[in-house]
């Protein structure tokens, strides 16, 4: 799957803010707690498996 983006997760302090930052660009807005921006990451990296065409109407699970 060369085609495929890679989404690795970092998270950057700045102050006492926390953001969560990927490497395919995506940043999440800045957190008070890093729990917080770690949990924008994961959003992110479940949105980007499921993509952003959620037709759940068919009612068929592309696993
Ligand atoms: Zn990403």
């Amino acid at each position: 799957m060369p085609d495929r983006v890679l989404h690795a997760i970092s998270t950057a302090e700045s102050g006492s803010f926390c953001t969560a930052r990927c490497s395919c660009g995506w940043r999440g807005p800045a957190r008070r707690a890093r729990s917080q921006a770690r949990t924008d990451a994961e959003r992110h990296l479940a949105d980007a498996e499921t993509g952003p065409d959620t037709d759940s109407e068919t009612g068929r699970p592309l696993e």
